[in-house]
């Protein structure tokens, strides 16, 4: 055990010559050590010298500073010693005073030396007591710290200590090269599934283990959560050396572990970031270690990948979409709703736009918004608008042979640009209209206004040729595009559709919107054309649009796009807008 220091302070002469003399033994086996001072001045200054006092004795009555004013003078200092004090027998005011000013305990002189021990034991059996539970929160401290900063399953660091980490690595001013790895197992999943989570768990474990052992001191290692892992090496002289690193530990993690008398090959992609200043936050250097990850996995699996700016993570999502989007084309993945379209002037449905859906088979649902651009990328939109004519055509004929609501209903088929640039696409279209006996007149196709400027000839030959099949065409998303609306009437158009942008901005109290949907209605029948208002949602601006003449609406206030059942049901109950 440590030995304990006391301070002792009084202005009594033959005090040390006592204390040395009553605690030899002690002082001896070094058990305590005494200080003195004759004063409480003198005391503050060996405090001040001298750091490590756990007691102090201290008389009342001293010159210069008594023992009170030494105590008020402790209790401002942050150290937590104990303080005994020493009075003259009967000075009960005083001894309670010290009581008050925090002194441990008091004695009255004569000195007893034997309760002066005590005393002395118990004072210092209470500091022990405090330093042990002291040391108790630091360690309970550092333990907190090794949690927030440490993964419980495989012992490695975890995400909050790689950010932070990554954090100082890139406010450092010079430029090192740097690694990062970021390590995906390939079928950690599928071995998770079949053999449980405790060999998961297990083989997690053992995939760290490793990894480690391969790391050694050359760089730090964190899991990332799942079956991800990361690994930094800072102040890499090269990016070769980076990639080496890679490649061995690609041939570790192929060699078999071994779980319940099982073999497992788990495999790995690792995607790499080798940088220097590129990046200034930790998420960026994910994001692209993340897409090198991704890439590395689409090239076949177990192999790595160092990222480089023309690696989107979108083409390489694109790439997997076009491949599924081919099969969803043969499956029953895709499917239509329809979205009624009401006359303003009965209030009666007269039609239907259909709007494409693909129920991904792990994604979940894909708006048209994210599919389209896609499947005209791939060359699918050709047939993806194929498909949509037959599904729509097979429905309608099934329709009109089981009720009469359906004839004289147009509907609205939405076409690319694209699809308009093939010369043969109406002769296509024809076929299927023969199949399933449909005539032209009841299919309306919607084209977005911007597409009819380039290749502006063979979209206009084939829009020709569809219109003397007998559909009708009708301009989609009016006001969004760049065509001039001077050049509207070189079109053979039927029906106008403005766009819900400005009907939205209609009633945000701009008269400006107003007077431009006023404007854009009267070129409409000023050319012979008819107008449908989309993505209308109020009473306001259904009353705005009967106001300025619109000839029909489209939106959620009357109905969203729904299934042909419910189209069904809207036609027959002939459910009116007012
Ligand atoms: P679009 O032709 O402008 O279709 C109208 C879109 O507005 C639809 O979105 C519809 O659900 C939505 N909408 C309808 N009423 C309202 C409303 O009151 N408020 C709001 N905020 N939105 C409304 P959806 O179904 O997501 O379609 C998006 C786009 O995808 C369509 O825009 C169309 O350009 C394209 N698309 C859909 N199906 C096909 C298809 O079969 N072929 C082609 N080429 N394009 C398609
Ligand atoms: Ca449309
Ligand atoms: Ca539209």
């Amino acid at each position: 055990m440590e030995t304990a220091r006391i301070l002792v302070v009084d202005d009594e002469q033959g005090m040390q010559r006592l204390i040395r003399q009553r605690f030899r033994k002690r002082i001896k086996a070094q058990e305590l050590t005494f200080l003195f001072a004759a004063n409480g001045l003198e005391a503050l200054q060996v405090i001040k010298k001298e750091a490590d006092i756990d007691v102090i004795i201290t008389d009342i009555n001293m010159p210069e500073m008594d023992g009170l004013s030494l105590l008020r003078n402790i209790a401002e200092t942050e150290a937590e010693y104990k303080t005994i004090v020493v009075s003259a027998f009967g000075d009960i005011p005083n001894i309670r005073a010290a009581m008050n000013q925090g002194a441990f305990d008091f004695l009255t002189k004569p000195i007893d030396f034997y309760d002066l021990d005590t005393t002395i034991q118990k004072a210092l059996g209470l500091i022990r007591k405090i330093q042990s539970r002291k040391q108790e929160l630091e360690q309970l401290k550092d333990q907190l710290f090794y949690q927030a900063y440490h993964d419980p399953l495989t012992d490695l660091y975890n995400r909050s200590w790689f950010f932070e980490r990554v954090s100082t690595l890139l406010e450092r001013p010079q430029s090192e090269l740097y690694g990062v790895l970021f390590i995906d197992l390939d079928r950690f999943k599928l071995i998770n599934d079949s053999l449980g989570h405790l060999s998961g768990d297990k083989l997690l474990k053992l995939v760290s283990a490793r990894m480690r052992e391969q790391l050694q001191n050359t760089g730090k290692i964190a899991r990332f959560g799942g079956d991800e892992f990361i690994i930094l090496l800072e102040n890499v002289p090269s990016k070769k050396v980076v990639c080496e690193f890679a490649d061995r530990l690609k041939q570790i993690l192929d060699i078999p572990f071994y779980i319940e008398d099982y073999e497992v090959f788990i495999g790995a992609s690792i995607g790499i970031i080798i940088g220097s200043k590129e990046y200034t936050k930790p998420e960026e250097l994910l994001r692209d270690a993340d897409i090198a990850m991704y890439s590395a996995k689409s090239q076949g699996r177990g192999g790595y990948q160092v990222f480089d700016p023309a690696m989107q993570v979108s083409a390489v999502e694109t790439l997997q979409l076009q491949n599924d989007l081919r099969r969803a084309l043969e499956s029953d993945d895709l499917y239509l709703l329809y979205q009624p379209i009401v006359s303003l002037l009965t209030g009666h449905v007269d039609g239907f736009e259909v709007l494409t859906r693909w129920r991904h088979p792990q994604r979940g649902a894909i708006s048209p918004i994210t599919f389209i651009p896609i499947a005209e990328e791939a060359g699918l939109i050709i047939p993806l608008g194929l498909w949509v004519l037959n599904a729509v055509c097979d429905r309608l004929s099934q329709a009109q042979i089981r009720a009469d609501v359906w004839r004289g209903i147009t509907i609205n088929v939405n076409v690319s640009a694209l699809q308009l640039c093939q010369s043969d696409l109406a002769e296509k279209m024809a076929r299927v209209l023969n199949k399933f006996e449909i005539s032209a007149t009841q299919i309306k196709l919607e084209i977005t206004e911007s597409c009819l400027l380039d290749q502006y000839d063979v979209q206009m030959s084939t829009l020709r040729s569809l219109k003397n099949l007998g559909f009708k065409i009708c301009i989609d998303d009016f006001g969004t595009g760049y065509s001039s609306l001077s050049r509207l009437h070189e079109f053979p158009i039927d029906t106008l559709k403005i766009d819900r942008y400005f009907i939205r901005e209609m009633t945000s109290g701009s008269q400006f919107r107003v007077e431009t949907v006023r404007m854009i209605i009267t070129l409409a029948h000023t050319l012979g054309m008819d107008v449908v208002a989309e993505g209308v949602e109020t009473a306001e601006q259904l009353q705005q649009l009967q106001a300025l003449s619109c000839d029909a609406i489209q939106g959620y206030l009357f109905s969203k796009p729904v299934s042909h059942e419910i189209a069904d049901s809207i036609l027959r109950n002939r459910n009116t807008l007012f």
